[in-house]
């Protein structure tokens, strides 16, 4: 059997929470796992499952034609790829990197795996550790279809849904990027949300189901809003940012009334002010996307 043919075996470097569910997929998928992390023990209950413990990262990258590499960001992969006895062993060899990172540092990882004769995919992990292995999880791939095509077989292990994305290398850190926008911001907003609830006398749980009604309300806007900002109207005929920036002031007074921190709320109100300021009240509040994107 060939190097590239060989789907039976695969390669998983970094052990952290979602390098150990990776490779715990993969075993349970019954693929020869080989596994290598830079702090030691971090295997032990994989190699108790059958993995395959790596005395070096280019003894790992050697024992299969495929390389998952799953690490903090691209410094951390950097820093195990780009050692010379390691680029050496993964020559005519595949990397999937799917440790997060920004579109320009998947480029430049490409354009080192180019010249090294690394056959490079990146990718994006969506979901957290508990859904790999089942179909909760969400893998995002970027690079040359063909590649990506022929180690497919092995990445289906992980279960889940696989997007190529397309041939642009940083596609899928894009998307990442967008992606962990929309969920930080959230986060924030809720963590605010829960200080600002308490100083009311109200409790998480009891806030709870009533934040999930919320969150429920953002899937169609997106859908809905999509296209409009894809063609630059921002419709606001619903509600225009005149009125949706009185009930962000509630929130920045309400907070500080209670000397809760309100500074995001402070930047969101403040963008809000922007837009209409431009002329655009009468448009959503989503006129922001493209107001902030104006020199
Ligand atoms: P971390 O993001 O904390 O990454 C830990 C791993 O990175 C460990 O294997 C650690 O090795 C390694 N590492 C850090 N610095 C270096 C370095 N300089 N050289 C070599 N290895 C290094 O934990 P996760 O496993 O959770 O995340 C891995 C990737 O997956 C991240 O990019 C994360 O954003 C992404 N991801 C994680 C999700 C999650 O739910 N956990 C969800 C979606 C994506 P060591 O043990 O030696 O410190």
């Amino acid at each position: 059997m060939s190097v590239h043919t060989d789907r039976s075996s695969v390669t998983v470097l970094g052990l952290g929470p979602m390098g150990r569910a990776l490779a715990g997929a993969f075993l349970d998928a019954g693929l020869r796992t080989t596994v290598w992390n830079r702090t030691p023990g971090r295997d032990t209950d994989l190699v108790a499952r059958g993995a395959v413990p790596a005395a070096s990262p280019e003894e790992a990258v050697a024992a299969a034609p495929l390389t998952v590499v799953c690490v903090v960001n691209y410094d951390a992969s950097d820093a195990v790829l780009r050692q010379d006895a390691v680029t050496t062993a993964l020559k005519g060899r595949t990397v999937v990197n799917l440790s997060a990172d920004t579109p320009e540092r998947s480029r430049d990882t490409a354009a080192w795996a180019g010249r090294h004769g690394v056959r490079y995919l990146d990718g994006a992990i969506m979901t957290p550790t508990t859904t790999i292995g089942t179909d909760a999880g969400v893998f995002l791939h970027s690079g040359p279809e063909e590649l990506y095509r022929e180690h497919r077989p092995v990445l289906d292990a992980l279960g889940g849904s696989h997007t190529h994305l397309g041939e642009d290398i940083g596609r899928a850190a894009a998307y990442d990027i967008a992606l962990l926008d929309i969920f930080w911001t959230s986060m924030a907003g809720y963590a605010h949300a829960l200080a600002v609830a308490r100083a009311e006398g109200v409790t998480a749980e009891e806030l709870a189901p009533f934040a999930g009604g919320i969150a429920a309300i953002l899937p169609p806007l997106f859908t809905q809003f999509a296209a409009d900002a894809d063609a630059g109207t921002y419709s606001g005929e619903v509600n225009p940012v005149t009125s949706a920036v009185s009930t962000m002031a509630h929130v920045v007074h309400a907070s500080e009334g209670h000397g809760i921190d309100a500074s995001v709320m402070r930047v969101i109100e403040g963008q809000a002010r922007r837009v209409i300021a431009l002329g655009h009240g009468a448009d959503a509040f989503t006129r922001l996307a493209e107001v902030l994107a104006r020199r």
